[in-house]
C-alpha cells in the first residue's frame, strides 16, 4: 500500500485533474495521506497562469528537497500547467524531481509512477475520449470535464501552450458519467472547460446542455468557462428553457477598451459584449453574472483603464476575478512594447477591486427579506450549514440543525454580506 500526498494549485480543471489523479491511484492500491513526511509519492499539481503562483510553487518545492535527503526512496512529482511548459527544463532545474507529467497526459500518472523516471508532456489526443475515475472531494456537487485545452491564444494567456488544442468529449460519455454521478447522489454538476461553450462533440453546447437537463434525479447545471464569443441565442434560449441550468454565468471581460481587447485577441468588442450581457438579461431576469479583469495590460493608457471602470459601472456583475497583468512564456503579450510598471498596475487593479466591493455589497442588500433557494454543501468553519443559490452566492445558515449535504432548502435572507448572504430556514 502506497501512501500519496497530493497539493493542488489554480482553477477548477486542475482540482479536478486532481480529483481523477487520486481515483486512477486509488485503483491501484494507493491511499492519501495529509502529511508530505509520511508520503511514499508527492504529487504537486501546478499553475501557471500568472509569474506569481510560479514563483510560490517553486518555492514550495524546494522544501521537499529536505524529505528527499531523509527518505531517498521517496518520489516526486509535478503535474499541470507548469509541467507542461518546462517539461524536461524542470528536472534539470530540480534534479531531485522524479516525474514530470503534463495535463493532457493525467491519464498516465499510474503507468508512469512504476517506472524509476519519467518525462510525460507529449501531445496526448486520448486524453478526451478516457473515462478516468475520479476521487471526489464533495459527495454533492461534482465537477465534469466535457471538453480540453483552447485555441483562442488570448495573447496574455498561457493556457493553450500547456492543455494544447480543444478537444471535447463525446456526449453519450458525458451523460454517462452525470447519470452515475446521480445514482451516488450527486445533486448538481458543473460542466467543465477552459472555453466550455466552444464544445464541439457530436452535438452542439446548448443541445448538450439539453441532454444533461433530462437527467432524472439531478437538480442543478452549471458551467464555466465561457467565452463571450461563443455565446448567442441558441445557448441563453437553452440556458433559459433548461429548469436545471442555474442562473449564473462567469463570462470574462478582462478589460473594458476595445484597443486592448484587440491586443489581447479576445475576439470581441465591448459593444458586442454589451449585446450579450443584455440578451441574457432579457432572457434570464434574475441571472447572475460574474467576470475576469486583467489590470494593466501591456499599452494601456488611462483612458483605456477608465474604460474598464465604466464597464464595471455599466454591466454592475456580481463579482469579479481581477489580477494584474502578468507575463507569461510563449504569449505574445509578454514580447510586446509597453509593459507597465507594477505600481501602476497595482493602483489599478485596487480602483477596480474597491468600486467592484461597492457594487457586490450593494447586490446582495437587494436580497434582505427575499427566499433563496439553497443547495446544502455541509458544515462551514463556524459549524453553520452552509451552501449556494442558484445564482451561485454562498448562504450561511443560522439555527439549522439536522441538515444533510444534499438537501434543497429555503432560506430567508437576514443578513447579506459583501462576499456571501446569511439567513435562516423559512
Ligand atoms: S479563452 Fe483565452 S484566456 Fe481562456 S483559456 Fe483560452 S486562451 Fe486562455
Amino acid at each position: 500500500m502506497k501512501r500519496v500526498y497530493l497539493e493542488t494549485w489554480g482553477c477548477q480543471m486542475n482540482f479536478h485533474d486532481s480529483e481523477r489523479v487520486l481515483g486512477l491511484l486509488r485503483q491501484k492500491g494507493y491511499v492519501r495521506v495529509d502529511d508530505p513526511r509520511e508520503a511514499d509519492v508527492i504529487l504537486f499539481n501546478t499553475c501557471s497562469i500568472r509569474e506569481k503562483a510560479e514563483h510560490k510553487f517553486l518555492s514550495r518545492l524546494g522544501r521537499t528537497k529536505g524529505l528527499k535527503k531523509r527518505n531517498p526512496s521517496l518520489k516526486i512529482a509535478v503535474l499541470g500547467c507548469i509541467a507542461q511548459q518546462s517539461g524536461e527544463k524542470l528536472k534539470e532545474k530540480a534534479p531531485y524531481v522524479d516525474y514530470v507529467i503534463g495535463p493532457q497526459n493525467i491519464n498516465r500518472v499510474g503507468e508512469a509512477l512504476e517506472l524509476e523516471e519519467g518525462v510525460l508532456t507529449d501531445d496526448n489526443p486520448e486524453i478526451a475520449l478516457s473515462d478516468i475515475p475520479a476521487y471526489r472531494e464533495s459527495t454533492v456537487s461534482a465537477w465534469v470535464n466535457i471538453m480540453y485545452g483552447c485555441n483562442n491564444f488570448c495573447s496574455y494567456c498561457i493556457v493553450p501552450y500547456t492543455r494544447g488544442r480543444e478537444r471535447s468529449r463525446p456526449a453519450e460519455n458525458i451523460v454517462r458519467e452525470i447519470e452515475e454521478l446521480v445514482k451516488n447522489g450527486y445533486k448538481e454538476v458543473t460542466l467543465l472547460g477552459q472555453n466550455v461553450n466552444s464544445y464541439s462533440g457530436n452535438v452542439t453546447f446548448p443541445e448538450l446542455l439539453r441532454m444533461v437537463n433530462k437527467i432524472e434525479g439531478l437538480e442543478r447545471i452549471r458551467f464555466v468557462t465561457s467565452h463571450p464569443k461563443d455565446l448567442g441565442p441558441e445557448l441563453v434560449q437553452a440556458m433559459a428553457e433548461c429548469e436545471k441550468v442555474c442562473e449564473h454565468i462567469h463570462l470574462p471581460l478582462q478589460s473594458g477598451s476595445d484597443r486592448i481587447l484587440k491586443l489581447m485577441n479576445r475576439k470581441y468588442t465591448m459593444e458586442q459584449y454589451y449585446e450579450k450581457i443584455r440578451m441574457l438579461r432579457d432572457a434570464i431576469p434574475a441571472i447572475a453574472i460574474t467576470t475576469d479583469i486583467i489590470a494593466g495590460f501591456p499599452t494601456e493608457r488611462d483612458e483605456d483603464h477608465q474604460a474598464t471602470i465604466e464597464a464595471l459601472k455599466e454591466i454592475e456583475f456580481d463579482g469579479i476575478f481581477a489580477f494584474k497583468y502578468s507575463k507569461r512564456p510563449y504569449t505574445r503579450a509578454s514580447k510586446m512594447d509597453g509593459q507597465l510598471p507594477e505600481e501602476v498596475k497595482a493602483e489599478r487593479l485596487n480602483q477596480i477591486l474597491r468600486l467592484q466591493d461597492e457594487i457586490t455589497e450593494r447586490k446582495n442588500k437587494l436580497l434582505k427579506n427575499t427566499v433563496q433557494e439553497v443547495l446544502v454543501e455541509g458544515k462551514n468553519d463556524s459549524g453553520q450549514y452552509t451552501g449556494r443559490t442558484r445564482t451561485n452566492k454562498i448562504v450561511n445558515i443560522n439555527k439549522a440543525d439536522g441538515l444533510t449535504a444534499g438537501q434543497i432548502v429555503k432560506v430567508l435572507i437576514t443578513e447579506p454580506h459583501r462576499h456571501s448572504l446569511e439567513g435562516r430556514l423559512t
